[in-house]
């Protein structure tokens, strides 16, 4: 199954759209050594502190990155943005250009209701936009698309880090 886009998309497009969706999986060698991150990621999105949650998503990316030998990228992670509800905008990657890395950056959202999962979503947020890179670095795919081989790498991501956890609903942009 093809996401209604494909259809608009130039032959070369589709070809590196074929090569996304093909690929399901992302396996860390040794995600047991993140696991310390996850439930202090989950205290400071609890707490809403701000600088807290920004470095323990630079230390999962760094993690998700050495394990997998792709360049290091940034993340920095923002207030809530006053007008942030679920539907919009809660991520955003930027390819490096040059010498610069690339950049994650982050929405706090309204963390008030459902506490566990707005941890959730906010955790696939991140590995979302880290897919992004991958998509770049680690599979040298031309351009990034949202595939289902792109949501299932996401997913895989999330499971490894978070082994214990229900189906999580989808999220991110
Ligand atoms: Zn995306």
């Amino acid at each position: 199954m093809v996401f209604a886009y494909y259809n608009k998309l130039s032959a070369a497009q589709k070809r590196i759209y074929r090569r996304s969706d093909g690929i399901h999986t992302v396996s860390l060698p040794e995600p047991a050594g993140l696991h310390p991150l996850i439930p202090r990621l989950s205290t400071a999105l609890e707490r809403e502190d701000r600088a807290t949650v920004e470095q323990q998503c630079c230390g999962i990316a760094d993690g998700i990155v050495a394990l997998l030998g792709v360049p290091p990228l940034r993340v920095r992670v923002l207030a809530v943005r006053p007008s942030a509800s679920w539907g919009e905008l809660h991520g955003l990657y930027e390819p490096g250009q040059g010498r610069a890395h690339a950049v994650i950056t982050l929405w706090m959202r309204t963390v008030k209701l459902k506490r566990v999962v707005a941890f959730k979503a906010f955790l696939r947020t991140l590995l979302h936009e880290l897919c992004h890179h991958l998509d770049y670095e680690l599979y040298k795919l031309p351009d990034s698309f949202h595939t289902e081989g792109f949501y299932k790498r996401e997913s895989s991501l999330f499971h490894q880090l978070v082994p214990d956890a229900e189906q999580p609903a989808r999220t991110g942009k």
